[in-house]
């Protein structure tokens, strides 16, 4: 059956387009169904529609799909997106929705970012169904990641969806590693300050309340904050930038209104709802002594939370191991920059430990003439159905 074959189901998943915004990752989804339900997976599809510019977009769906296994016991997960971000404004040498193969790589946009790691595992997953013993596998299929993993939160706060989730014991995240395992990511919050003034002409700037003013302060203060926690040993420290300031229409109008973009990257244990509220506190005027300071307008744009699993965890050990034989150099303590749907799926499942582990090269997401290695599909194909035979061998 081609659908088992990875690198041609990667080709036809490039062929969908999944840009987002706006995102219609419906019809991939609806291709990946038709291969998974005949194979006897149980598919749901989960549709989320967000608002993109005022306008609520259709067609956005995750999918989630359960083969049920022949012995009892915790279900492994395997999760991905199936959108991609914009082409750029760079042409591409080859047709960027081609799925093309030239000299062993797989081009297009997703080829990396990863519609070869979703093509990968759901290849794996369709070899299970061929087996006499397996234990319970889930397929994530997410929509809306790449603008703040939207399908992920959509389908963990879904009550039968987390029912299914909650029987989960292991999630393998397919985002590009090279097929290097990798523990985990910091999280990501994302801030809007407003601020706002009265305005004046420019010439009588005394008559009016600079919030430009207002703005420049506050990220002093801003970048003076401490967070307090102290590095963690592989993540690293936390981070917080302030990287854009709106200010202003005309240079003879004194601005009534000021706002601010700030980007923190966390680390495990901060709690996005307590930054947000010190960074307000930081952002908003100090009162005189014994008046109320001024307040800002604090916006939430995004909230990820870190995701780490412990490299000593029985059951990370055990995939090191195994994955060992694929590698040229063993698993090491590694981790990733980009934050990934991990963060939705460590809500709905705090204790279940997460590797993230896919074919494409992440130095290659999000670029013009994006590729994957087509070796490296197929090895991550044969890695994960290890590692359900494992999970199997396990609960056996
Ligand atoms: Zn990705």
């Amino acid at each position: 059956m081609h659908a088992a074959d990875p690198v041609r189901l990667a080709a036809e998943l490039i062929r969908y387009d999944t840009t987002n915004p706006p995102g219609g990752e419906e019809m991939a989804l609806r291709h990946l169904a038709g291969i998974l339900a005949p194979a006897g997976f149980v598919v749901t599809m989960d549709a989320f529609a967000p608002a993109q510019g005022g306008t609520v977009t259709t067609g956005r769906a995750s999918l989630v799909a359960r083969l049920p296994g022949t012995r009892p016991g915790p279900a492994l997960c395997f999760a991905g997106h199936i959108d991609t971000v914009p082409l750029g404004t760079a042409p591409w040498s080859v047709p960027p929705l081609g799925g093309e193969e030239r000299e062993g790589r797989l081009y297009g946009r997703g080829a990396s970012d990863m519609k070869s790691g979703i093509a990968a595992m759901c290849a794996a997953a369709l070899r299970m169904a061929g087996e006499d013993a397996r234990s319970d596998m889930v397929l994530c299929v997410f929509g809306g990641e790449e603008t703040g993993c939207e399908g992920s939160f959509h389908v963990a706060r879904d009550p039968a969806l987390l029912d299914l989730l909650r029987r989960v014991g292991a999630v393998v995240v397919c985002e590009p590693t090279r097929n290097r395992p990798l523990l985990g990511h910091k999280g990501a919050l994302w801030l809007e300050c407003g601020f706002t003034g009265r305005t004046a002409h420019g010439s009588m700037p005394e008559l009016g309340d600079n919030a430009l003013y207002k703005a420049v302060d506050a990220v002093a203060r801003i970048r003076a904050l401490d967070f307090g926690a102290p590095p963690h040993p592989h993540l690293g420290g936390w981070t917080c930038s302030v990287n854009t300031l709106h200010a202003g229409q005309n240079t003879n109008s004194v601005p009534d209104r000021a706002t601010l973009r700030i980007d923190i990257r966390t680390i495990p244990g901060q709690r996005g709802a307590v930054m947000a509220r010190k960074v307000a506190e930081a952002a908003g005027e100090p009162g005189e002594p014994g008046e109320p300071g001024e307040e800002v307008e604090m916006g939430v744009l995004l909230d990820i939370p870190a995701v780490w699993t412990e490299p000593d965890h029985p059951w990370v050990r055990r995939a090191f191991g195994l994955l060992a034989e694929y590698l040229d150099a063993p698993p090491g303590i590694e981790s990733v920059q980009f934050f990934t749907d991990a963060a939705a799926l460590r809500t709905a499942l705090p204790d279940a430990p997460v590797l993230i582990l896919g074919p494409g090269d992440p130095a290659l997401a999000h670029r013009t003439d994006e590729f994957a290695e087509t070796a490296q599909i197929r090895a991550a194909t044969d890695m994960y159905a290890a590692l359900a035979r494992q999970w199997c061998a396990q609960a056996g």
